[in-house]
C-alpha cells in the first residue's frame, strides 16, 4: 500500500527523478575516509555556489528534519542579548515563534497576512530588532515573501538576516550576496528533491563571527565547523542522503544550472494555474512562488473531500491542510522531477472530477 504508485504533488516528500532514486538502492559506503570526505567537499561547494553565498561561508549538515535546522540556528546565533523579529504568516512562522519562546530568546511575533513584505518599511513594528528571522516560501499557506526587499531592511537597521528557504530552493530565486541574507536553511526533502533525513545550514562569514558555544552536544555548530574543515561531520551523517545531494546538484549543473531549474518550475506552475481556469478553484494567495499552488473552492465544495477524492478516484496526493483552513484550502506541490505530462494527470483528474471538459 505505502509503496502503490501514486502522482505525488505533495510539498515534502516529492517526485524524485530515477538518478536519484538509483543511488538509493545502492550500499550505504563508509564514510570515515578521503572518499567521502570528497562527497562533503562537493556538496558544499555546489550548494553555496547555487545561493550565490559570499566568500567564506560554510555548509553545516545535520543528520534531522528541517526543524532541527531552524532550532539549532536560533540556539547556536542566538542569546538573551538579541531581540528577534519574526516573521509568522502561518503554521512555519510559528514554529519559530516557538522556538525562540523555548530558548528564551527575546522576539517579536510578527504577525503577516495578505503580503509579501517588500514595504516591511512601514509595516514592522517600530523596536529594535538584532535579528530578522523569515521562512521565505511559507509553506503551510504557500506565500513568497519579497527576500530582496526584507534584506535591504536587514542590511539598513544592522539586524542579522535568517532564511528558513527548505521550500523554495531550486524552486524560486535566492541570492544571499543580492539580499544581504547571513544565514540559509536547507532540507533534502523539499525542492532539492532528496528523501527526508539532511538538513543544511548555510552560514555567511557575518553569521559564522556570531556562533556561540553552546549547551547540546549534538546541535553544537563550531563541533561541526572544526569537523567540516576536514569534510566530515562530527557523528554519522545521512551518508546515502548525501551522496544523492551529490548526484542532484551535478543534475541540476548539467541541466543548464539552478537558473534553468527556476525557470522549469515556473513553466510548471503557470502550465498549471492556466489549465484550471475553467474549475470552481481560485488562488489563495496572490503571492504563490513557483514552489507551490494554494487552491481555495468557489463552489462551496470542502477542500478536503476534494483532495480525498483524488487519491481514492485518480491515485493523485495532493496536500490538505489541518485545522480552520481544512475545508478552505489545500496545496499542489510542483518541487521535484516534475514536468507537463505528468502534471497533466493533477489537471485532467480535477477536470473529470468537476465533470468539466478541459478545452
Ligand atoms: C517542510 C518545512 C520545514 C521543515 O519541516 P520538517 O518536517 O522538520 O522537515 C521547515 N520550514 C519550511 C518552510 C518547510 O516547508
Amino acid at each position: 500500500m505505502i509503496y502503490e504508485d501514486y502522482y505525488i504533488f505533495t510539498p515534502g516528500p516529492v517526485k524524485m527523478s530515477e538518478e536519484i532514486l538509483a543511488v538509493g538502492a545502492q550500499q550505504t559506503p563508509y564514510f570515515r575516509n578521503s572518499e567521502f570526505s570528497n562527497v562533503t567537499y562537493a556538496c558544499e561547494k555546489g550548494l553555496l555556489e547555487m545561493v550565490n553565498a559570499p566568500e567564506g561561508s560554510k555548509v553545516i549538515f545535520l543528520t534531522a528534519s528541517g526543524t532541527a535546522g531552524m532550532e539549532s540556528v536560533v540556539m547556536n546565533l542566538l542569546n538573551k542579548e538579541d531581540n528577534a523579529l519574526v516573521v509568522n504568516g502561518g503554521g512555519f512562522g510559528g514554529r519559530f515563534v516557538k522556538i525562540c519562546e523555548t530558548h528564551d530568546i527575546p522576539h517579536s511575533d510578527f504577525n503577516v497576512r495578505n503580503t509579501n513584505l517588500s514595504d516591511i518599511e512601514t509595516l514592522a513594528p517600530k523596536e529594535e530588532y538584532s535579528t530578522l528571522i523569515v521562512n521565505a516560501h511559507e509553506t503551510s499557506v504557500g506565500h513568497l515573501y519579497d527576500l530582496r526587499a526584507m534584506g535591504t531592511y536587514a542590511k539598513k537597521n544592522e539586524m542579522l538576516y535568517i532564511v528558513d528557504a527548505i521550500s523554495m530552493l531550486v524552486t524560486d530565486p535566492l541570492d544571499m550576496q543580492a539580499s544581504n541574507i547571513d544565514v540559509v536553511i536547507a532540507s533534502s526533502q523539499k525542492g532539492l528533491a532528496l528523501p527526508p533525513g539532511l538538513t543544511m545550514v548555510i552560514l555567511a562569514p557575518s553569521a559564522l563571527e556570531k556562533v556561540q558555544d553552546v549547551k547540546s552536544l549534538y546541535f553544537n555548530f563550531k563541533d561541526y565547523l572544526s569537523n567540516g574543515k576536514r569534510g566530515q561531520t562530527p557523528y554519522t551523517p545521512a551518508v546515502t542522503i548525501m551522496l544523492q545531494l551529490e548526484t542532484r546538484l551535478a543534475q541540476i549543473q548539467r541541466r543548464g544550472g539552478v537558473a534553468e531549474s527556476i525557470a522549469s518550475a515556473e513553466e510548471i506552475a503557470s502550465y498549471f494555474r492556466e489549465n484550471i481556469t475553467k474549475l470552481p478553484l481560485k488562488a489563495y494567495t496572490p503571492f504563490m512562488p513557483n514552489a507551490m499552488t494554494t487552491l481555495t473552492p468557489t463552489d462551496g465544495k470542502s477542500a478536503m473531500d476534494i483532495v480525498n477524492a483524488l487519491e481514492e478516484g485518480y491515485k493523485v496526493m495532493v496536500c490538505p491542510n489541518g485545522g480552520a483552513e481544512r475545508d478552505i484550502i489545500f496545496r499542489v506541490s510542483h518541487m521535484g522531477d516534475m514536468d507537463k505530462a505528468y502534471t497533466d494527470v493533477l489537471i485532467d483528474a480535477l477536470h473529470d472530477y468537476y465533470k468539466i471538459a478541459r478545452d
